[in-house]
């Protein structure tokens, strides 16, 4: 059954956003944000539809990796309507210029643990002939404006646009992460879900947009700092820029 019938996706009208994070702590605040929420639970995760700083959204939690993320955002467009699809949450750096409290907004995504070699080069997604999976230019560009406002609030945390990896495992080894940053060079950030929205959004043509808040340097103390950062800062950051996103025009 569909809750919504789907629209002409180049249609301004009929925009709806699907905003996606992995934990609660990455969307405190939005849910309570919303206009005229409606919650509709299905397959273990909650789908709230409602109007965010009037752009009509729904917000959900993908739970965590790369098979959740991908379920949630095939059912987020082919259940529930989405006409594009925002991701926020918290990632590992990859990058000694990417600090703790810094933001990266995914240009490409990368799957890091895919490699079919040697029917397909390592990082390929079978059959899609990409490693590299492209995000929206367009809502990328706009999200980066509603960052950068946003971080002129915080001191000296730095914006930062580039490749991200996502991976179904938490990276807490300062070797795997420079084994993994020798194969990527231009890798920012490590998480576990983005490029699996990244391939569905692509599957099905629907744009796309990658934000993450740097939690912990993927390295020994990665648990420590990953758990203290999504308690007070994650949520914080990612209501903020979703504000100044929504408020910035339509979906
Ligand atoms: N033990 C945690 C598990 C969270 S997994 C819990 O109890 O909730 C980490 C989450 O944050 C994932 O959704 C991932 O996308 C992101 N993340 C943050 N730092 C990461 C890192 N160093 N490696 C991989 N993912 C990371």
């Amino acid at each position: 059954m569909h809750i919504f019938q789907s629209h002409d996706k180049n249609s301004s009208k009929n925009k709806r956003l699907g905003i996606i994070s992995a934990l609660a702590e990455e969307q405190e605040g939005l849910i309570q944000a919303m206009q005229h929420p409606e919650r509709h639970v299905h397959g273990m995760r909650e789908y709230t539809v409602g109007s965010l700083w009037n752009v009509e959204a729904v917000a959900v939690l993908s739970r965590i990796g790369k098979v959740a993320a991908a379920m949630t955002a095939a059912l987020l467009v082919e259940r529930f309507g989405v006409t594009h699809i925002l991701f926020t949450g918290v990632a590992g750096s990859a990058d000694a210029n990417v600090r703790v409290g810094d933001v990266v907004i995914a240009e490409s995504l990368v799957q890091h643990d895919m490699d079919a070699a040697p029917l397909f080069p390592r990082f390929e997604v079978p059959l899609t002939g990409l490693a590299h999976l492209p995000s929206d230019l367009a809502m990328s560009s706009r999200l980066a404006g509603a960052a950068s406002t946003f971080l002129e609030g915080e001191n000296g945390a730095t914006l930062h646009r580039g490749l991200i990896g996502s991976g179904d495992q938490f990276i807490n080894d300062g070797m795997r992460l420079a084994a993994l940053k020798s194969a990527l060079p231009g890798l920012l950030a490590v998480e576990m879900e983005g490029a699996a929205v990244a391939q569905v959004c692509f599957e099905l043509g629907i744009p796309f947009a990658v934000i993450r808040t740097i939690s912990d340097n993927a390295n020994e103390t990665a648990a420590t700092d990953f758990m203290a950062f999504v308690k007070t800062v994650a949520s914080r950051y990612a209501f903020g820029i979703i504000e100044n996103y929504c408020r910035s025009h339509g979906a």
